[in-house]
């Protein structure tokens, strides 16, 4: 591939990497093809990153970092308190670059700009949370003070569902405490990244200290291996999360990295049913499903799934699926190959004894006949041991799982290799408390479908949904892009003379 790169206009033909504070277009001739997924079409390819290109964005991060972490505190807030300016004024921009390649509408791609944007927010306020902390005359006339220093370059990898959100939610706060950054973001829908590069050059970030390498395993590689390189965040699958976690840590760096989910929604019989339909429809169907948040079963507990199933299904026939330009609903799926993936779920779903209530395959979008589309899917008495219910579908297919009680719902979620997040629905208060102590998930929603936690907490899950101990964002954030320092302090008087070689003691 030898087009010209550039950034991020309509008509670029290729995506190119972003080092140094500026469009960068790589040495390597490999690229890959970047969908329109609500006309099937190639809109512009991507540049895949040689280990050679990563050398150069690491090379940039490093050389920026002993400025950048000189900089004052107030100097670097005041970059994101600009950015968040420019983010906040031309929200729209970003998310019609969303929705063009990633396919989610416009509503919700809006909704992506507003969680991330929040982030930025947390990340303007850090200031407060890099205040150590000190204790005087631990000994006499001794002071001990805890400091927290950036670590230095950081890499960020992501996913393709969340393209602007999840890198948000780590470069604000590692580039508000000194680090600098490589992003690799998704090769589906890499123009996001460049904007935000752009608008954090606008802002009067210095050069370097925010850098995007496009690609994909041959990029990931070189960061995860690269000494220059101090940690990495990841998003993304199971199977990647894990490896990415045990390459990562092996060359000695610290990890926090995210993984896939199976999100599950507990309905109790004294649910309002109404509510708890519209609930499983938004966190089911929202996103195609493509949402590591999204719920994909549905545990009522009988007497009550017959009534909750009909409410759902007839939810289903109002929702508009189709281009997300054209105020739909519900928009395409990522690529034609994850679609075909998601829709064989329903065959093998049916086969293995399930009930299909809604067919996704049937619907008639409002859109592009070559469309990566799939409607709402809704399956009935799903068991644990079938695909549908052990596999993430990252697709709008909602499994129906009918228990006897809440005991038996909870052994479900417990049982399940994923802890995400989860969601209890009921008015029963003692039940709900239970639910939030009882339940081995990262992320609980009480009447809450989503409940994704807002940027001054921290996100999240437990079990194969996350490897290392540190969650995104909030505080958890401000501790993995800093690490401590303890400095004890002698101001020496004459009374201090005298040779000791005992070990110190406090006096
Ligand atoms: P993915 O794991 O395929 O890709 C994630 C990133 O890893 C991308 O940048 C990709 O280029 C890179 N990658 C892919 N395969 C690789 C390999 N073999 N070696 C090295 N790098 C590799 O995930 P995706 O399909 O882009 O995103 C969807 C997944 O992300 C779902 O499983 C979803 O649950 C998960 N996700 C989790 C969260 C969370 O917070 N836990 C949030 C969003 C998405």
């Amino acid at each position: 591939m030898t087009t010209a790169p550039t950034t991020t206009s309509p008509t670029t033909a290729t995506v190119a990497h972003w080092v140094d504070g500026r469009p960068y277009p790589g040495t390597s001739t490999r690229s890959g093809e970047v969908f329109d997924p609500a006309t099937g079409e190639v809109a512009r390819r991507v540049a895949h990153a040689s280990a050679d290109d990563v050398e150069a964005a690491v090379a940039s991060a490093r050389a920026a970092f002993p400025a950048w972490r000189a900089a004052s505190l107030a100097r670097r807030t005041q970059v994101l308190f600009a950015f968040r300016e420019l983010l906040a004024a031309r929200r729209e921009e970003l998310a019609a670059i969303l929705t063009a390649e990633h396919g989610k509408v416009l509503s919700d791609a809006l909704g992506e700009v507003a969680r991330g944007l929040e982030v930025v927010e947390f990340a303007c306020g850090i200031a407060h949370l890099l205040k150590g902390s000190t204790s005087e005359n631990v000994s006499t006339g001794v002071d001990v003070s805890s400091v927290r220093q950036p670590l230095g370059p950081v890499a960020i990898i992501s996913p393709f569902n969340f393209p602007a959100m999840v890198p948000m939610w780590f470069f604000p706060i590692a580039i508000a405490a000194g680090n600098t950054v490589v992003l690799k973001p998704s090769e589906k829908d890499p123009s996001a990244s460049l904007w935000m590069a752009e608008r954090l050059a606008e802002a009067g970030l210095p050069a370097g200290v925010f850098n995007v390498v496009q690609g994909e395993k041959t990029a990931v590689d070189a960061l995860l291996t690269h000494p220059d390189i101090k940690a990495v965040s990841f998003v993304g699958s199971t199977p990647v999360a894990r490896y990415v976690y045990e390459t990562a840590t092996s060359h000695g760096k610290r990890v926090q990295a995210l993984g896939g989910a199976k999100n599950h929604m507990v309905v109790l019989p004294d649910a309002d049913l109404d509510l708890a339909a519209d609930a499983a429809v938004n966190a089911g169907y929202g996103s195609a499903g493509e949402r590591c948040m999204a719920i994909s079963a549905l545990v009522v507990v009988e007497p009550v799934a017959d009534e909750l199933v009909a409410k759902i299904a007839e939810r289903t026939g109002s929702l508009r699926v189709g281009d997300g330009r054209r105020g739909c609903d519900m928009g395409p799926l990522i690529t034609r190959a994850h679609r075909d993936r998601v829709a064989g779920y329903i065959d093998a779903g049916r086969e293995a004894g399930a009930e299909v209530v809604v067919d996704g395959r049937g619907v008639e979008p409002d859109g592009a006949a070559e469309g990566f589309w799939l409607g709402p899917t809704l399956l009935d008495r799903v068991t644990p041991g079938m695909s549908v219910y052990t596999d993430e579908i990252f697709g709008p297919v909602l499994s129906v799982v009918r228990v006897g009680s809440y005991e038996e719902a909870l052994e479900i979620i417990n049982a399940n290799p994923y802890g995400n997040g989860t969601a209890i629905f009921t008015n029963d208060g003692g039940a709900a408390r239970r639910f939030g102590s009882e339940v081995e998930v990262g992320m609980v929603g009480i009447n809450v479908p989503i409940p994704v936690p807002v940027g001054y907490h921290s996100f999240g899950g437990w079990k194969n949904s996350l490897f290392g101990d540190t969650h995104a964002y909030g505080p958890d954030g401000v501790h993995f892009f800093t690490r401590t320092k303890a400095i004890t302090t002698r101001w020496l008087d004459p009374s201090h003379g005298g040779i000791n070689l005992g070990f110190p003691q406090h006096s």
